[in-house]
């Protein structure tokens, strides 16, 4: 896969060296797939010409249905060097892996007098989040491959913030990346309700990493390793621990899982749009027990297993449209009516993890619009998901208690570091 560089890019095009002036087009820009147009930008310079004309580098981007054959020959390179290269690169990278958007650097060789063809000394092309490839010239003309693995390096960060409007904005005002944001409210859904229970005045705490490659020029955010929420009076803080079977999770100060045995909204950035118990029915006109709760969202939005479990019922069922109902354990079930469609290969008996995506929301049976109505079924009885207290999820105990608490401990020394003015939030009452 690509890697995400968080920060912005060099232009497409760039020079290392100042290159001797030639007269020749100025646009700055290049258009992806046509290399041939593109122009070289040139470091306005007034100084006499150099006696020996330096290498420089361009940075070709693969265009849709662009071939490596194609891109090196529209940057100028004879057919000759670019098949023995693309040769030479295949003992190394296969060139039919190239996606649109891939960049290549090519470095030129300028001649020695303006009239001399620029020859092609190496292309280099990022392969992996720190790996690239380079095909280089060597004595005698040959083209060589090879390989390039860059050291990563990880920093911590920390971000933190009241919540004045929304966690969201509070977040992003902090600087936290969006998808640690996601990953910090999913850390967070079995216990908070987002939609309901955070107010102003709320606090969190984050630590994350940021791995980079050793000369910076790619980064990602890497995981979350610890954070806290103050939300109604409670601190929650959460740690990130890799158990002896390599199992990662989120756990409690007290090494109680945050993840519960189900989830309370088995769907993503869904409103709740209606509440459990008595209510005047919007299409059958009089009033009837809602016996789950209505969470709106478009069509297709995906909904997950609320916990482990089989599939017992996946059908349709009446009024409820497309059903699935999942068995957890002897006392639990839930389940999720009105769907648009199963996800492909769900069926009655299959075996599902919590977060695994079972289908989508539609409006089938007996709905007015898009929505997923959601059940949590206790001992055959339907109950209030909001209300009903979740079974717990791990608890750790033992040597993997003793090792949990080393690292909890490590984890709030370097947060401390990162945010000396600032005390880490405790949990106030224990549970
Ligand atoms: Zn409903």
């Amino acid at each position: 896969m690509l890697d995400l560089p968080q920060s912005e890019e060099t232009p497409q095009l760039r020079l290392q060296a100042p290159v001797t002036q030639t007269a020749h087009v100025e646009t700055p820009t290049v258009t992806v797939g046509s290399i041939a147009n593109a122009a070289i930008q040139q470091t306005p310079t007034s100084e006499p010409r150099k006696q020996l004309p330096e290498s420089y580098v361009r940075t070709l981007e693969v265009g849709s249905g662009d071939t490596l054959m194609k891109i090196l020959l529209e940057a100028g390179i004879n057919r000759g060097d670019a098949y023995t290269a693309i040769e030479a690169l295949r003992e190394e990278y296969d060139p039919r892996r190239l996606r649109p958007g891939q960049k290549i650097e090519v470095t030129f060789q300028p001649g020695l007098h303006e009239d001399m063809p620029h020859s092609f000394e190496e292309m280099r092309l990022n392969t992996g989040f720190n790996h690239n490839v380079y095909v280089s010239r060597e004595t005698g003309g040959v083209y060589k491959a090879h390989e390039e693995v860059k050291d990563l390096v990880t920093t911590l960060r920390h971000a933190e913030g009241t919540i004045d409007s929304s966690l969201y904005v509070a977040a992003t005002e902090a600087g936290l990346p969006a998808s640690l944001l996601m990953e910090f409210i999913f850390a967070y859904s079995f216990d908070v309700d987002f939609q309901r229970d955070i107010q102003k005045g709320d606090r969190f705490q984050i630590m994350y990493e940021e791995v980079a490659t050793e000369d910076g020029k790619h980064k990602k955010v890497g995981n979350i390793l610890f954070a806290s929420l103050n939300t109604g009076g409670r601190a929650l803080p959460i740690y990130r621990y890799e158990d002896k079977e390599g199992r990662v999770a989120y756990y409690d100060d007290q090494g109680k899982s945050a993840q519960k045995a189900l989830m309370r909204t088995p769907i993503n950035g869904a409103r709740l749009s209606s509440g459990f118990g008595k209510r005047r029915h919007p299409i059958l006109g009089y009033s009837k027990m809602h016996t789950g709760i209505d969470f709106a969202a478009p069509s297709g939005t995906p909904i997950f297993a609320a916990g482990d479990g089989v599939i017992d019922y996946a059908a349709r069922k009446g009024g409820y449209g497309k059903y699935i109902r999942i068995r957890h354990n002897s006392e639990y079930q839930t389940a999720y009516a009105h769907m648009r469609a199963f996800k492909k290969g769900t069926y009655k008996g299959k075996r599902v993890k919590q977060g695994d995506i079972i289908g989508y929301v539609g409006t089938t049976g007996r709905s007015t619009g898009p929505h997923l109505h959601y059940e949590i079924i206790k001992n055959g009885r339907k109950t209030n998901p909001l209300r009903v207290r979740m079974p717990a999820g791990k608890k750790l105990a033992g040597q993997e208690l003793d090792r949990f608490f080393a690292v909890k401990s490590k984890f709030e020394t370097e947060y401390a570091k990162l945010a000396p003015t600032t005390s880490i939030e405790r949990l106030a009452s224990a549970e």
